[in-house]
């Protein structure tokens, strides 16, 4: 099954007004139209509203993260249904330093996959192993956890309308790149594992790898049988940066 491949930049929480202007400037000169690939970006949620209106038809937006809850008393949060509102394509969920620095745990995550869906947002599910978990084995089972805790909210069925982005936690922001080897491992472990639900799903989903991607690497990550695309943070800042990896996906996607 032909999958289109992500590529994704999670802006966390960096730029300002200027940066996004100029980064939407720059996508439309950059990007060329009909790519056979597909591009998001995650800015904050106060820069949401100029990407949507600046960004090129071809980029989609999403947020970087949304309440477990529909509205009320949750002050300082943001609810799925206001995202789609201001017109987010997609959203992170559990993204590893949500789950790390505001302690999310998987149940919280899973309600939050939920409302995403709920408001007609695709969820970008984050998974990955911390560098212990790696060292004594545990990759297989952190992982599938993160996943099964979904699959118990909300059934495979909707799992298979979200992508899963693999992002080992050694890897994000450290320079220290997952081989191709090790996340097309992780990944087709993933995939067995959801084959077990639902092979049509299974064989669906997108999994994109996160960790120190950039233009240098890319190629190689993605033209590993189950990795479908980024999820990029570092070098998403730089329109130069990040379009190079786009390059890397416009190669992998000619002929597709
Ligand atoms: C991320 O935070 O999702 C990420 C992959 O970051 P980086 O590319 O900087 O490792």
């Amino acid at each position: 099954m032909n999958r289109k491949l992500l590529v994704a930049g999670n802006w966390k929480m960096h730029g300002s007004l200027t940066f996004v202007r100029e980064m939407m400037a720059d996508f439309n000169t950059m990007l060329p139209v009909g790519i056979n690939y597909d591009v998001a970006v995650f800015p904050v949620y106060i820069h949401l509203y100029e990407v949507i209106n600046k960004k090129p038809e071809q980029v989609m937006c999403g947020a970087q993260n949304l309440s477990e809850y529909d509205d009320g008393a949750v002050t300082g949060e943001v609810s799925g249904g206001m995202l789609s509102d201001l017109g987010c394509d997609m959203v992170l969920v559990g993204h590893s330093e949500r789950r790390i620095k505001n302690n999310e745990d998987n149940t919280e995550v899973a309600k939050k996959f939920a409302q995403a869906l709920k408001y007609g947002l695709q969820p970008i599910l984050c998974v990955g192993e911390s560098a212990v978990q790696r060292q004594s084995e545990q990759t297989f089972t952190a992982v599938w956890a993160q996943i099964q805790a979904v699959i118990d909210e909300v059934g495979i069925e909707k799992l298979g309308r979200g992508i899963i982005a693999y992002e080992p936690v050694w890897a994000i922001g450290t320079g220290e790149t997952a081989t191709s080897e090790q996340a097309q491992e992780v990944h087709q472990f993933i995939r067995s594992q959801l084959a077990l639900n639902d092979d049509t799903i299974a064989r669906r989903i997108r999994i994109l790898y996160g960790g120190s991607c950039k233009g240098s690497n890319a190629y190689e990550l993605f033209s590993m049988p189950d990795v479908d695309g980024g999820l990029i943070g570092g070098a998403s800042l730089t329109a130069q940066d990040f379009m190079a990896i786009c390059q890397q996906a416009d190669i992998l996607s000619q002929g597709v």
